[in-house]
């Protein structure tokens, strides 16, 4: 590798903007040579929500990665699981409510000027960036597919009265509505308005 100063602070300013920190995985330890592995143990902070709209890894939460890095002949292979906290809003009964989310990670990325970089879409296969790995677009799009599009507070969330629009857990399970039924609406009113139903006489229309 040409080492000009010109090289140099180019990779100084990457090396700036791209550390060994949070999603990003300096593999410089792994090495090149095919077959060796390395764990990798790390909880990361989150900068900002990762996910959905009504579920999502929130900001400055603490996602725990537990990784396998092993060098392949085109690349590093990252497996694992990613654990990470949710938070989100129940889409029955729109109550705040949080969880977990657990994701199983298997991705290679390309080392740079591989046959595999040189022959993919980099929406195909993550790329390698000099010796970083950057995770977080995996996390990212793994969680897309991972979390919910409709989540729940609990499975069985008895969701809100369509009546009234309270919320199902809170007023139990005989809250209800006496809903009369059009035609029996009419009929009540006919019994009210007819004589010896037990009204009072001073109730009764004048005219009749
Ligand atoms: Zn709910
Ligand atoms: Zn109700």
């Amino acid at each position: 590798m040409p080492a000009g100063s010109g090289s140099v602070s180019r990779r100084r300013a990457a090396s700036h903007r791209k550390t060994d920190v949070g999603f990003v995985l300096d593999t410089r330890s792994l090495g090149r040579r095919p077959g060796t592995m390395r764990e990798q143990q790390r909880t990361v902070t989150t900068a900002e929500k990762i996910g959905l709209d009504l579920i999502y890894i929130p900001e400055g939460a603490e996602v725990e990665l537990d990784l396998q890095l092993q060098a392949v002949s085109e690349g590093v292979l990252v497996t694992g699981t990613v654990i990470a906290p949710t938070a989100g809003e129940c889409s029955r009964c729109l109550e705040p409510f949080t969880g977990e989310v657990r994701l199983h990670l298997t991705e290679l990325f390309a080392y740079p000027d591989s046959t595999t970089e040189q022959t993919t879409e980099d929406d195909e296969i993550y790329r390698m960036d000099d010796d970083l790995i950057d995770l977080e677009p995996v996390v990212v799009d793994a969680i897309g597919l991972e979390l919910p599009l409709q989540p729940l507070c609990t499975p069985d969330c008895a969701g809100l009265c369509p009546e009234c629009g309270v919320r199902m857990a809170i007023a139990g399970s005989d809250h209800g509505h006496e809903i009369l039924d059009p035609r029996w609406a009419g009929l009540a009113k006919f019994a009210n308005e007819s004589p010896g139903n037990g009204s009072p006489d001073a109730d009764a229309d004048p005219e009749r």
